[in-house]
């Protein structure tokens, strides 16, 4: 029965021309990110959980313990290693709040007839190097036993209070105030929170990354002028060449640069994930939000 539905999938993956095939991967995605946010909204606080304990622990010469929020840390990281930022791309509650709020600007600038307009590559760039600071001081604080002063200034932590539905945050009025500050960058630049600040996304941008889900294109077959494929992607992103050994470890795996390439040149990963995007898609949610379970996110 299960092997039926997945040789279904793969036809459908293989015949569906390229837009259907994008509206359906949209909407997947969504539905992925709306599951995640709703069910495992914590996979982000606990992982990074588990960087803070273990430099707490290192710091303060005591045994490391194997806890949940280490063992979400562990998870995390094997799984991007394996399949690059899918976590980032689907799973992670704080991410997905951003594309929304981003959704929102794009559709009030559709509205109004104009485009959103987009920091440079460059200075977004320069700007990322922001985000390995934040994990540096947090982790050396964390290492010298005095993070837990900073108390009330942390905005993941009024996102978990307000994700419970605790609406009574006194004591985090200065995380309340970044969390608004954050909210409004993820308003005006897609992925801005990601990109720029993410001290988890710094870790995961440190890993190897195997290049089995990294997207690639023939750029001999690209049309001469165009970079449709790096404007729409949240990463400003340049695509590798079909022959290139690098991966790209900021990719999220979020596909809108094949929806928009007009020449359909952008491949996925090595020769058999090719034209099963859709399928590859539904098995990495399906094996991450299983792994979250078993170790009880
Ligand atoms: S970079 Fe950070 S906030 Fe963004 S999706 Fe990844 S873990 Fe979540
Ligand atoms: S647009 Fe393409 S390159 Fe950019 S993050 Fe999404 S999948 Fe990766
Ligand atoms: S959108 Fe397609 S054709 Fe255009 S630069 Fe990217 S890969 Fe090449």
């Amino acid at each position: 029965m299960a092997e039926e539905r997945i040789r279904q999938i793969i036809q459908l993956d293989k015949k569906t021309d390229k837009k259907t095939k994008k509206r359906i991967h949209t909407a997947l995605r969504a539905a992925i990110q709306i599951s995640f946010f709703i069910l495992l909204p914590s996979a982000y606080t606990a992982a990074f959980g588990g960087a803070k304990y273990l430099f707490t622990q290192l710091g303060a010469g005591e045994f490391i313990q194997w806890t949940p929020f280490l063992a979400a840390l562990v998870l995390l990281c094997g799984y991007t290693m394996l399949f690059g930022k899918f976590f980032c791309g689907y799973g992670c509650a704080f991410g997905s709040l951003g594309d929304w709020i981003y959704a929102l600007h794009a559709t009030i600038c559709r509205i109004r007839g104009t485009k959103p307009k987009r920091v440079s590559s460059k200075i977004m760039e320069a700007l990322s190097v922001i985000k390995y600071l934040i994990l540096a001081a947090v982790l050396l604080l964390c290492f010298a036993g005095i993070y837990d002063k900073t108390r009330g200034v942390s905005p993941w932590d009024v996102f978990a209070q307000l994700h419970a539905g605790n609406l009574k945050l006194a004591g985090y009025w200065a995380g309340g105030m970044l969390l608004g500050l954050i909210l409004v960058g993820m308003f005006v630049q897609e992925r801005f929170f990601c990109q720029v600040l993410c001290p988890l996304g710094a870790i995961f941008s440190l890993l190897p990354i195997l290049p089995f889900f990294t997207l690639r294109r023939k750029k001999e077959a690209c049309i001469k002028g165009c970079s449709a494929c790096t404007r729409n992607c949240p990463s400003d992103l340049e695509l590798l060449q079909k022959q290139s050994l690098q991966v790209m470890g900021d990719c999220f795996q979020c596909h809108k640069c094949m929806g928009v390439c007009p020449r359909q040149n952008i491949t996925c990963g090595r020769s058999p994930l090719r034209g099963n995007e859709i399928l590859f898609t539904l098995i990495r949610a399906a094996l991450l939000a299983a792994l979250c379970v078993w170790i009880g996110i």
